[in-house]
């Protein structure tokens, strides 16, 4: 078995264990994708990259934030490796491609990773579904996409004013509305599982968020399992058919 590790917030110690419980080895992994030069993102990429000699695949622009970042303590050295949007690149048996997403990072991608007859796309930190991003999500089989906030909480929640407009920005994070909207009317056929990520602790609650997109996809889309990743800890491990 082979794979991919997006983003490096999560310790390779930490990531390592969690694979161990469910019966895979770092040794299966091939390269480490980032999406954007925020923290959350980028802590451990250094770690990844020069200690356990992954490749590090992220643009240029995103790889210079990362280097200028003050916060890890590895830097991404010999193991960096610079992609582009929209240029398909090759690890093992994926196909990769970014493409770009409307964040406030020095650069902002989601990924779609074909694998045989199958697309998962992976679409985190974005604050608005841009006509590029929609036309990856309809390609998608399986779909990672951030559901960041619910509004009410936010707007009564104790992050200071600047924060809860950052986060409501264009460029910000998608709520569980924006998601719900999306979704309800996006033409996603071939889309079977949908994983909400990014749900911030403080504005958002797992159960709400699948309560509000779970609604909204219930007419016609009732086929698309949707289920909420978890924050600090593994999910449970998903076999999806290739
Ligand atoms: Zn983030
Ligand atoms: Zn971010």
């Amino acid at each position: 078995m082979q794979g991919i590790i997006i983003d490096a917030g999560v310790s390779p110690r930490a990531l390592k264990k969690g694979m161990a419980e469910v019966g895979l080895s770092m040794q299966s992994v091939l390269g480490v994708c980032i999406t954007h030069d925020h923290i959350d993102h980028i802590l451990y990429a250094g770690a990844y990259g020069e200690k356990l000699g992954l490749p590090v695949f992220s643009t240029e622009k995103i790889h210079k934030g990362m280097t200028v970042h003050p916060h890890p303590k590895v830097k991404v050295g010999a193991s960096k490796r610079v992609i582009n949007h929209e240029v398909a690149f090759h690890l093992g048996p994926f196909e990769i491609t970014a493409f770009e997403v409307p964040h406030d990072g020095s650069d902002n991608v989601g990924y779609s990773i074909k694998y045989r007859e199958k697309t998962f796309v992976i679409a985190t930190d974005l604050g608005h579904l841009s006509e590029g991003v929609a036309s990856k999500i309809t390609c998608a089989n399986y779909l990672v996409l951030e559901s960041n906030y619910d509004k009410v909480m936010l707007d009564s929640g104790p992050y200071p004013f600047f924060l809860k407009n950052r986060i409501k920005k264009p460029l910000g994070h998608l709520s569980n509305d924006d998601t719900a909207q999306f979704l309800s009317s996006a033409h996603t056929p071939l889309l079977s599982h949908l994983f909400l990520c990014h749900l911030s602790q403080e504005n958002n609650r797992p159960e709400l968020a699948l309560q509000v997109v779970k609604s909204a996809l219930a007419d016609k889309k009732s086929h698309i399992q949707v289920l909420c990743l978890p924050r600090g800890k593994p999910s449970e491990c998903f076999i999806l058919s290739p």
